[in-house]
């Protein structure tokens, strides 16, 4: 089996996720079928329940796993659909070495991390790319080397390739760059590479992270030093874009290295993104898009959102400028959405910030600014319109005012029934019923979509002749007829919701089709105001 591992030194931060995606992309493209494990070593079992502001967004999957957001990129360089096991953590690995000791299944040994842990994250790996039938697996390490939880990871790994499974060690470390002449230090990237090998593995490729470009002497240095040949260490410069670093790579030769490693011959890279890039690169039009979000700070917390954003850059050369509005601070009569052409409501769980949003949206449906509402950025609609429009004053979700008189946002009747609330979420992907005759059905030009969901409460179906009678229309529901799925208003052609998060399936070259269109509806208004 191949394998390339893909670790990190000197500090974090360093892309190692964009480097990993971009040489799967690179790799996809020359005809090979890759798939990609990230390695977590906290002891989460998953990124589930954390907080956007620690790891950023919890990406979901098709078979609604709630995982690290690397995922997500390696999708959309990769183009392809993973599933859970491509990410492991330390809490998974634990949970399940435990119970198989519980259930007897080590027949009375002592259970300890060699070879216990390390067997079971070899088995893990191996079994990914046995189901995936990958000619290549690409492995990346979270954390920097050196981290006492990644140690049984990088142990695993070592035993793996003694086992004999074919392996690719990448690492990648920091060149900083320092006084005037930004002399570039290479010292930094030594040391990071004598503690791999202290602990027994001996990189093949680096990947130096700098502002600048890898000159020659430093290229020199890096390679007496480490024994990474020249040809083997690819410079990884700043970029504007993260998908414009697959060319960069590229252009430093690191597929012929690979392919040599891999001892393969005569496959050549097909560059589907030409013209992507080249409207990222040089767009014709820019639009400003507020985004209103309560984790603004980390603006990683919405990483698909701005990715869609570029998809639909890439297909249609207009640039979107993302201006971060804290849901917490806005205060409509402000200049916050002033110049703004579009407005973006994403998810999130809490009341925190919804006040916010709801003003928002009002501003958005009151000045027919282009809208479009994601999960709670829909459900916010549908308290908005409550409100505002049917007079319900005090109407809001009962996951935000449990007494509220009209709970227009709530649990249906049968999650009522169950009193765990991780039982009750709706992950994943699952089909979307789209109405003729909307502007769904124009959006989307079919009437079978599948979206990925993440979310517990639904638009209560007592209130919908209520909704429908005023304008507010449901042209999505799932194929029950029973959750409402997309909303649209009766008389605003630029002013859509869905239940479904369409970021997290936006790739390059087939971007979030709500996205698109709230940008092209922007692009419009802009135009008109110029
Ligand atoms: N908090 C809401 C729910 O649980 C929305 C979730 C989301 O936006 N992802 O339904």
């Amino acid at each position: 089996m191949q394998f390339i591992a893909i670790t990190g030194g000197v500090i974090s931060g360093l892309g190692k996720g964009t480097i990993t995606s971009s040489l799967s992309h690179l790799l996809v493209n020359s005809g090979l079928r890759v798939s990609a494990v990230k390695i977590d070593p906290y002891l989460n079992y998953d990124a589930g329940t954390m907080n956007p502001y620690q790891h950023g967004e919890v990406f979901v999957l098709d078979d609604g796993s709630e995982v690290d957001l690397d995922l997500g990129n390696y999708e959309r360089f990769m183009g392809i659909s993973l599933t859970g096991s491509n990410n492991i953590t330390t809490g998974k690995i634990y949970k399940s070495v435990i119970e198989k000791e519980r259930k007897g299944d080590y027949l009375g040994s002592t259970v300890q991390i060699i070879p216990h842990i390390t067997n079971e994250i070899k088995n893990r790996l191996r079994d990914v790319s046995r189901k995936s039938k990958s000619d290549v697996v690409l492995i990346e390490v979270g954390g920097t080397v050196g981290d006492i939880e990644s140690m049984p990871f990088l142990e695993a790994l070592r035993q793996m390739r003694r086992d004999g499974d074919h392996f690719i060690f990448a690492h990648v470390t920091l060149i900083p760059e320092i006084g005037d002449s930004m002399e570039q230090k290479t010292k930094p990237t030594q040391h990071s590479v004598s503690q791999l090998r202290s602990i027994g593995i001996q990189p093949d490729v680096l990947f130096a992270r700098l502002k600048g470009t890898l000159n020659a002497e430093s290229r020199r240095k890096i390679s007496l030093f480490t024994d990474v040949p020249e040809s083997g260490i690819i410079g990884v410069s700043d970029v504007k874009n993260p998908y414009l670093l697959p060319e960069i790579m590229r252009s430093q030769g690191v597929l012929d290295y690979i392919f040599g490693r891999l001892g393969i011959a005569g496959l050549t890279f097909e560059d589907r993104w030409k013209d992507y890039r080249e409207n990222i690169v040089h767009p014709r039009k820019t639009v400003n898009i507020g985004l209103v979000g309560k984790y603004i700070e980390l603006t990683d917390a919405y990483i698909s959102h701005k990715e869609a954003f570029t998809h639909v850059t890439g297909k249609h050369g207009i640039e979107v400028r993302i201006r971060w509005i804290s849901s917490d601070k806005l205060k409509i009569d402000q200049s916050d959405l002033a110049d703004i052409d579009g407005i973006l409501i994403p998810g999130g769980f809490g009341y925190r910030g919804v006040e916010g949003k709801i003003a928002a949206i009002r501003y958005a449906r009151e000045n027919r600014i282009p809208f479009l509402g994601i999960c709670l950025g829909f459900q916010t609609a549908v308290i908005e319109f409550a409100r505002n429009v049917l007079g319900f004053k005090d109407a809001n979700s009962t996951e935000f005012d449990p007494g509220t008189s009209h709970p227009v946002i709530d649990l249906l009747p049968e999650q009522h029934q169950v009193k765990d609330m991780g039982g009750t979420m709706r992950l994943g992907s699952l089909p979307v019923v789209v109405e003729r005759n909307t502007r769904a059905w124009e959006i989307y030009g079919q009437a079978g979509i599948t979206e990925r969901h993440r979310h517990r409460y639904e638009v209560n179906p007592k209130y919908i002749d209520d909704f429908e009678r005023a304008g507010l229309h449901f042209s999505g529901k799932d194929t029950e007829g029973i959750r409402m799925e997309i909303l649209e208003l009766a008389d605003r052609e630029n002013f859509i919701a869905t239940q479904y998060h369409s970021e997290f399936k936006s790739r390059p070259l087939n971007p979030s089709r709500v996205h698109e269109y709230l940008v092209l509806k922007a692009a419009e208004k802009a135009g008109e105001s110029k």
